[in-house]
């Protein structure tokens, strides 16, 4: 008799089981508010450019690789924010807000959007046009580019799924980056989160944060340099969409390689090798991530002015080789933003710091991973420490950058977002 009872339990109890674990999980994916999507989109030019990095006059004549913009929108309740990610020199302030202006799915100043730093890709601020007195912006080009990476954040926020974050990283990846300024003060940490859907897991996207000048490459095709195969390494063994932010790299992190291989500026295996190697260490660092399953998620921002202090660039703004304007006043309105997803922390940089600005912020910040995003919602040259502008030894870093007061005040508007006391009541001039 209790056999038999215990027979007809068993369909019954196993069918309860299976309910309950069904009730369960679609109570996790209800309760479940964190959401991500990636996509990206081709922005290379069709017409022949004037290529961005090292001199002037470089017109492509083809394009070895496509260059993308590269996007994912994350939401957490009625927190929205967009980050993306470009293959170009950099992307200044003016333009950044124009991409914001026609954004429709996600907050203006939600929408982030920085430069992998590629030394071949169009010029997208005026400096390496056929002479040093004329612009090598193609007007036509940027305006669609900027219309193509609104319309691909309004894209992406259309598939919004629920995801989980997973974050990983670690200080020691060595072989691929080197300072050619002062060789110890390198920064090796390698910062991933990846996206992964909350239900039958598939990725999403990942996120790589390495500071490294793609710069391996200087000749007449438009290539997203190193960080092309480090892509194609992640995408091919992961899927989604990897997208690369780039760090500290200002005066002087490059990548590490031997250059006798091959002539300088032609070294294709050199590019190939260092993206592959930086995207194998992404892969392996995200066998030990630490899965959060419905991160919070918070953005807080600062805008500041900075006087503009290079003479040069003064002068540039003013024969309209460089678009863009100073206030009346003289100064430059820039931001700084400081995004955490879990236990994880996001800061911008507005340029190219040097790194040991980059470690300096580091030290600031308390979340886990960190991840600084260089040349990201402006792109103001490089940024040094006032006690480095001038020196003999960053004497092109200090002619390539807005002024010496930048780094102090990026660093006053840094702390005070970490310290999370203020989004923008009180902007620090
Ligand atoms: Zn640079």
């Amino acid at each position: 008799m209790l056999k038999v009872l215990s027979l007809l339990l068993r369909p019954i109890g196993t069918a309860f089981l299976v309910l309950s674990s069904l009730l369960v999980s679609a109570d996790c994916v209800n309760a479940q508010q964190f959401k991500a999507a990636a996509g990206k989109v081709d922005i290379t030019p069709v017409q022949p450019a004037f290529i961005a990095g090292y001199g002037n006059n470089r017109k492509s004549v083809d394009a070895h690789d496509r260059l993308f913009a590269r996007c994912i929108v994350i939401e957490r309740g009625s927190q929205r924010i967009a980050l993306v990610s470009c293959d170009l020199i950099g992307v200044p302030r003016f333009e950044i807000l124009n991409i914001r202006s026609m954004v429709n799915s996600v907050a203006a100043e939600n929408v982030i959007i920085g430069a992998t730093h590629t030394h071949s890709g169009p010029d997208t601020l005026g400096m390496w046009g056929p002479a040093l007195t004329v612009s090598g912006v193609d007007k036509k080009w940027l305006i669609h580019t900027e219309k193509q990476i609104a319309e691909l954040v309004d894209q992406t926020a259309l598939n919004l799924e629920p995801a989980i974050a997973r974050f990983a990283s670690t200080s020691d990846v060595r072989g691929i980056s080197k300072n050619i300024r002062v060789p110890a003060i390198l920064d090796t940490q390698l910062a991933v989160v990846q996206f992964v859907t909350a239900v039958n897991p598939r990725t999403i996207a990942t996120i790589v944060n390495y500071a490294c000048h793609p710069e391996i490459l200087n000749n007449h095709h438009i290539t997203a340099d190193f960080p092309h195969w480090l892509y194609e390494t992640v995408e091919t063994a992961l899927g989604g969409t990897c997208v690369y932010f780039n760090g500290a790299q200002g005066g002087m992190v490059t990548a590490a390689y031997d250059v006798s291989t091959a002539p300088r500026g032609e070294n294709w295996a050199a590019a190939e090798a260092i993206g592959k190697m930086l995207g194998t260490r992404t892969l392996e660092v995200l066998h030990d991530a630490t899965a959060i399953t419905d991160p919070e998620l918070t953005i807080a921002k600062r805008k500041f002015h900075i006087p503009l202090e290079n003479a040069r660039y003064r002068t540039l703004i003013k024969m309209k080789v460089f678009s863009g304007a100073p206030d009346p006043d003289g100064t430059l309105e820039t931001e700084v933003c400081r995004i955490g997803i879990g236990p994880a922390e996001f800061l911008t940089i507005p340029g190219e710091a040097l790194p040991n600005v980059g470690f300096y912020i580091k030290r600031l910040m308390h979340g886990n991973p960190k991840f600084l995003l260089g040349l990201t919602n402006d792109f103001l040259g490089y940024i040094l420490a006032p006690e480095d502008f001038g020196l003999e030894l960053y004497s092109y870093e200090s002619g390539q950058s807005a002024g010496s007061s930048l780094e102090p005040l990026m660093i006053q508007n840094d702390k005070l977002l970490l310290e999370r006391s203020a989004t923008e009541t009180k902007p620090v001039h």
